[in-house]
Formats: structure tokens, C-alpha cells, sequence
């Protein structure tokens, strides 16, 4: 008896030796490249998404696909490297407001923040715009419709510098010449949403316009994109505003960030990925054991998704 295994999409948001201060977390790149020599070792094989998901009956666990999210300029010279010298073709799931360093999105605002203020001055400051709130909860006390104009006045409130000047000063997201180039390397785009937002706590006209403000963006800044959503924060939005988004946008796949067992495969909409840029151990605790963590947690669910492989 054999269990058929599903292609798998690989994540990272930094590959590189020094991390900037907007995400200030993922991977050396002499991590990130013997990561690929041990997957190449064993015999996997890494594919373009395009590729996988035109049919993706053709392929199965031994077939990769690496993707990036948020856009960051800082993985440019390893992206080209791989596009290049690996032929292996990433996918970025860009943020519609970043791409060319317009704005940062309020999630980047925060992790500025904490860097800018000591914990206690900015826990005094959170909880004076929105009482009962830390640092820490943040994220879940505030509406989305609300999340931009909160980060803002807090970056009014405690930063020496504009959005803008931090902008134009650090650039730490890829222009769209970059992004040109890295499409002429071979190098496929998605999208990530226009401003990062929880869509799980969205209407759906509200997550309507995240998506169709990003998707008109590319067009309009003539930049070839996949209609390849990965949701922020891998929080998918609630199925029936889903399947609305899928018809109404013409989504060809969304991403969350929960890979099982029985994921991944062709007739499904939602694809699941795996996050590789964590400490070393964890990647491959990730890679190999997260299908079967659910077993752990959803007996039940996960016994369901092993007999329909059976
Ligand atoms: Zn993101």
C-alpha cells in the first residue's frame, strides 16, 4: 500500500547574511544553499509553481517549489543567483503598497517601532490609542479597517523620521526594475495582499479590494503576475468569501501555511506551504514532521485525510 505524497511549497522571507531592521529574522544564505544541496542529495526536485500547478497530478513529494513573500530587496542577489546559476524559478508574493518602496505595510511599522522605542514607553503608547492593548496583542485588538491609521499615529508619534525618508533611505523593498529583472531571470510573481491584513477578520468586499487594488497595480506597472494569492500571516479568509474571491478575482490558487496530509493536490483551490527560514533544526522539523503534528492535534481529521490516500 502506498500513501501518494503532494508536491510541496517551500517559504522564506529572508535569505541573506545581514538582516534588515523591517524583518530583522530568516536564514544565511550558506544555510539557505545547503538546504538546497541536502533536498538535491535526496532527490527532490525543484519546479517552477507555473509548472506544478498547470498539473499538478504530474508531480508528487519529491517535487519542490520555493517561494518568498513581502518582497524584500535585500533577497534580490540570491534570487537572481538561483534563478541563474540553480535555474530554479521562485515565486514572490509581493505586497501591493510595498513594490517600489511606495509604503510599508503596518506589520513592517510595527517591527520598526519596537526597534525605535524601549518596550515600556511603546506599551504606554499602545494602550493610550487603543486602551487595553500591548504590544503583544496588538494585532488582535485592532479592526483591520483601522490597522493602517493605527500604525501611522504611532509611527507619527514615536519615529525621528518620515515613512518616506526611512524609505527612500533604506529601500528595503524590490523596485520595480529589480522585479523586471528578476521576471526576465525566470522568476514568477504573486501577489500577498495590498496591505497585509488578517483575512480572516475580513469582509469580503474588503478582501475583494486587497486584491483587486494589488492585482490592478501590477497591470498598471506592467509587471507579469500569476493570479497566485499566499494569504498574510498564512490566515485564510472564511470559505464562502474564498470561493467568492476565487470567481470574482479569478484566482488560479491561495496559499495558507498549514501543509497536511492530502494537501496539494489537483482540484483544490487552497494550497498549503512550509516555512524553511526558521533556525536550522525547525526547517527540517517543519518539512518532515508538520503533516503528522495534525495527527497529534486532530486525531480524527487526520485520519480522515490518511484513508482518503489509501
Ligand atoms: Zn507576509
Amino acid at each position: 500500500m502506498k500513501i501518494a505524497t503532494s508536491p510541496k511549497v517551500l517559504y522564506y522571507h529572508i535569505v541573506a547574511d545581514s538582516f534588515p531592521e523591517i524583518y530583522p529574522q530568516g536564514i544565511s544564505v550558506s544555510s539557505f544553499f545547503t538546504q538546497l544541496r541536502a533536498f538535491q542529495q535526496k532527490g527532490y526536485n525543484f519546479r517552477p509553481l507555473s509548472e506544478v500547478l498547470a498539473d499538478p497530478q504530474q508531480f508528487d513529494g519529491k517535487d519542490l517549489v520555493i517561494s518568498f513573500d513581502d518582497g524584500f530587496a535585500v533577497n534580490y542577489p540570491v534570487l537572481m543567483y538561483l534563478s541563474k546559476e540553480y535555474k530554479i524559478k521562485p515565486t514572490l508574493f509581493l505586497i501591493g503598497k510595498c513594490i517600489d518602496n511606495r509604503e510599508m505595510a503596518w506589520n513592517h511599522k510595527l517591527i520598526l517601532l519596537k526597534q525605535y522605542c524601549s518596550s515600556e514607553k511603546l506599551a504606554l503608547i499602545i494602550d493610550n490609542y487603543v486602551p487595553g492593548a500591548t504590544p503583544a496583542s496588538l494585532f488582535s485588538c485592532v479592526s483591520m479597517s483601522d490597522k493602517d491609521e493605527i500604525a501611522n499615529s504611532l509611527w507619527n508619534e514615536i519615529m525621528p523620521f518620515s515613512e518616506k525618508d526611512y524609505l527612500n533611505n533604506h529601500k528595503p523593498f524590490l523596485s520595480i526594475s529589480q522585479l523586471e529583472s528578476l521576471l526576465d531571470a525566470g522568476v514568477e510573481l504573486g501577489i500577498h495582499s495590498w496591505s497585509h491584513p488578517d483575512f480572516s477578520r475580513l469582509s469580503y468586499i474588503e478582501a475583494y479590494n486587497e486584491l483587486e487594488q494589488c492585482f490592478s497595480l501590477m497591470e498598471e506597472v506592467n509587471l507579469p503576475c500569476h493570479r497566485y494569492f499566499a494569504y498574510p500571516y498564512g490566515r485564510p479568509a472564511a470559505t464562502a468569501v474564498e470561493s467568492k474571491l476565487i470567481e470574482k478575482i479569478k484566482l488560479s490558487a491561495t496559499f495558507g501555511i498549514s501543509y497536511k496530509l492530502g494537501d496539494n493536490r489537483s482540484g483544490d483551490s487552497r494550497w498549503q506551504r512550509t516555512k524553511m527560514d526558521g533556525s536550522k533544526i525547525m526547517n527540517w522539523e517543519q518539512f518532515y514532521l508538520s503533516p503528522y503534528l495534525r495527527l497529534l492535534k486532530h486525531p480524527v481529521h487526520a485520519l480522515k485525510d490518511v484513508l482518503e490516500f489509501l
